[in-house]
């Protein structure tokens, strides 16, 4: 299967992990995927190991880095600053996000910053007149927790569009349906950038469980099920490894126009659920 591919990784929690990231990093880099996301702490909490990761992805391998950057809580002249030190450290590719709010903010307050929301953020990237930069954006398939109604989540993907931003990549959601209604939905109201799936292979039922709770998406019962009646760790495995794979053939037969895929610091499961992909049906 020729679809081009990438992978999103997260900066190591503790200093001891960085080596197995790096590792990692270099096997994920071995598949050629297009790029190498790396998730950015709300408020700056991973700035510099999130950074020390894009710099290994760029220094370390051939695949071009991709920084996820949040705008929650800051003022213009943080987030131009935090844009100058990921451009003086060579990245060219940026995921704008707003971010979450810190727990328990009251949302009337100031606390979303001078840069509220990450089309305004797209737009002061872009305000710096470099045109190799390259800007992508989050989208919500099943909406966003906080959105009103789905034709306002594509509203906002729109203005992120008009903004500036290149492509979009999607929350991870777990029937092909999902994404394929929210993407004919977007073009139908002009949305012309390329949206990429995201997928999570989920290969136990505490992740399982944990990832509904924190991205508020719907609970697959199928999926949890399967994994509630997998006899091992490997079977759990197994099961998320062909949801996955499932997934992602109903993706590109739909028309999706690559996989953007959630690893989760591990290279196994995600190249697995490329090597099946390239196996046929
Ligand atoms: P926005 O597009 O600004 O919008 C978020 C929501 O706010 C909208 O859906 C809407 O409900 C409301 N809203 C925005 N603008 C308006 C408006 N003008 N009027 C009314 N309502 C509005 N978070 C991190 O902290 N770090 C990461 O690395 C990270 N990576 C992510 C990667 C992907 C692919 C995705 C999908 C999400 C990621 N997130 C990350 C989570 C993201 O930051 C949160 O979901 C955040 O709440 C929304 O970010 P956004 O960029 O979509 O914000």
């Amino acid at each position: 299967m020729t679809i081009p591919f990438s992978f999103e990784v997260y900066p190591p929690r503790k200093p001891e992990h960085q080596a197995a990231l790096h590792e990692t990093i270099q096997k994920l880099a071995t598949a050629g995927p297009d790029f190498i996301t790396v998730t950015y702490g709300a408020n700056g909490s991973s700035r510099d190991a999130s950074l020390d990761c894009l710099r290994f992805i760029r220094e370390h391998t051939d695949v071009a880095p991709l920084a996820h950057v949040t705008c929650v809580g800051s003022t213009r002249d943080e987030m131009n600053a935090l844009i100058d030190e990921f451009l003086a450290a060579d990245i060219r590719m940026f995921l704008a996000l707003r971010g979450d709010p810190p727990e328990g903010a009251d949302p009337q307050s100031d606390y979303l910053g001078d840069v509220k929301t990450a089309a305004e953020l797209v737009h002061l990237i872009r305000e710096r007149g470099d045109n190799d930069l390259s800007i992508a954006v989050a989208a919500f398939p099943n909406g966003h927790p906080m959105s009103t109604s789905p034709s306002s989540d594509i509203d906002i993907l729109l203005a992120k569009q008009a903004a500036g931003a290149e492509f979009a990549i999607t929350q991870l959601f777990f029937n092909a349906t999902d994404y394929l209604s929210f993407l004919s939905s977007a073009r139908a109201a002009g949305v012309t950038i390329p949206i990429l799936p995201g997928i999570m292979p989920v290969t136990s039922l505490s992740r399982l469980r944990h990832i509904v709770e924190i991205t508020g998406e719907r609970m697959p019962r199928d999926l949890e099920a399967a994994l509630e009646a997998a006899p091992s760790p490997a079977h759990a495995r197994t099961v998320g490894v062909a949801q996955a794979v499932e997934l992602c053939r109903q993706l590109v037969a739909g028309g999706a126009p690559g996989l953007h895929l959630y690893a989760f610091n591990e290279h196994e499961t995600v190249l697995e659920v490329l090597a099946q992909l390239n196996e046929p049906a």
